[in-house]
């Protein structure tokens, strides 16, 4: 029940149906006794400038979680960034302060890590293939990167995106070793999708199938699309004898970072 006294989180993005932080969210909410709900808002692009304005002046909203595709756009219009929101160029919450300041953070690659390392996986001095280097690629090398990997290699369909990814994590991290090429799978210890190939009923891979056949059981093999939860690579490694991540263990890994920046939940949840 929404009342007089409730306080608010919102999600924006465009389209906004299909979101699940509103039920995840709302649910927490609920069974914790807490007087405060999201709500979904599909934002016009022309609207984002004032709808940052409305942000600072809303008294009862204690943050924005953002999603496609305003994480960019967004980035431009907060007050201050954390230091890998900055690096990224890119938020997907922020936090309203109670004198209306506006923080934005990017946590993609915290719930990417933290789901990861619920499958035992430990990033320092490891090696990983992270295939497409967008929002969500970026911010996930970010993560991985910052927790002490050794080896990264970066892969995407478009040239220019790898290497202003090498670009973004050249600078912060002058240890980890960066690559744009690979011939075989093998000496990966984790092997991350992180473009939309395998979404839907496309029954597509992000990476050859000869490519594929080089998979070690021993690599964690994850993947960030959440529809189908397994997709077609994960299938894969999975016959294969990998340890597999879905898109939906990193969604909900996320959930506890998102609410905790706001404010309104533990880290853990
Ligand atoms: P984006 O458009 O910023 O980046 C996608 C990248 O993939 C682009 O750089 C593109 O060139 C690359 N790409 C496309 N086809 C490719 C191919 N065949 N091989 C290699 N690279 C290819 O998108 P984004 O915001 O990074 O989102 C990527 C995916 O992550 C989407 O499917 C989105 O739904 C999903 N996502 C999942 C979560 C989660 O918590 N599981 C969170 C956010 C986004």
């Amino acid at each position: 029940m929404i009342r007089g006294s409730t306080e608010l989180v919102a999600i924006v993005g465009s389209p906004i149906t299909q979101v699940k932080s509103p039920e995840n969210f709302n649910t927490w909410f609920s069974h914790h006794h807490h007087d405060l709900a999201m709500l979904p808002i599909d934002l016009q692009g022309t609207a984002l400038g004032a709808f940052a304005d409305t942000l600072r002046g809303w008294h009862n909203l204690r943050g924005c979680v953002v999603t496609v595709p305003y994480k960019q756009a967004l980035a431009t219009q907060v007050d201050e960034l954390s230091p890998r929101a900055a690096a990224l160029g890119s938020v997907n919450v922020i936090r309203r302060e109670r004198d209306g300041r506006l923080l934005g953070d990017n946590v993609d690659g915290a719930g990417f890590l933290a789901a990861a390392r619920q499958h035992g996986f430990e990033p320092s001095g490891k090696s990983a293939l992270v295939v497409g280097c967008g929002g969500v690629g970026s911010a996930i090398a970010y993560a991985l990167a910052e927790a002490g990997l050794g080896q990264v290699t970066l892969a995407d369909a478009c040239a220019s995106r790898t290497s202003a990814l090498a670009d973004v994590l050249g600078k912060p991290f002058p240890r980890l070793q960066i690559t744009t090429h690979y011939h075989s799978l093998e000496g990966f210890d984790l092997v991350v999708n992180a473009s939309p190939v395998g979404m839907g009923e496309s029954a597509e891979l992000p990476l050859a199938v000869e490519l594929l056949g080089t998979l070690q059981p021993t690599t964690l093999v994850a993947d960030v699309v959440t529809s189908p939860e397994i997709t077609p690579l994960l299938h894969l490694a999975r016959q294969r004898g990998c340890p597999v991540q879905t898109g939906a263990h990193m969604a909900f890994a996320q959930l506890g970072h998102l609410g905790a920046f706001m404010g309104v939940t533990p880290l853990e949840i």
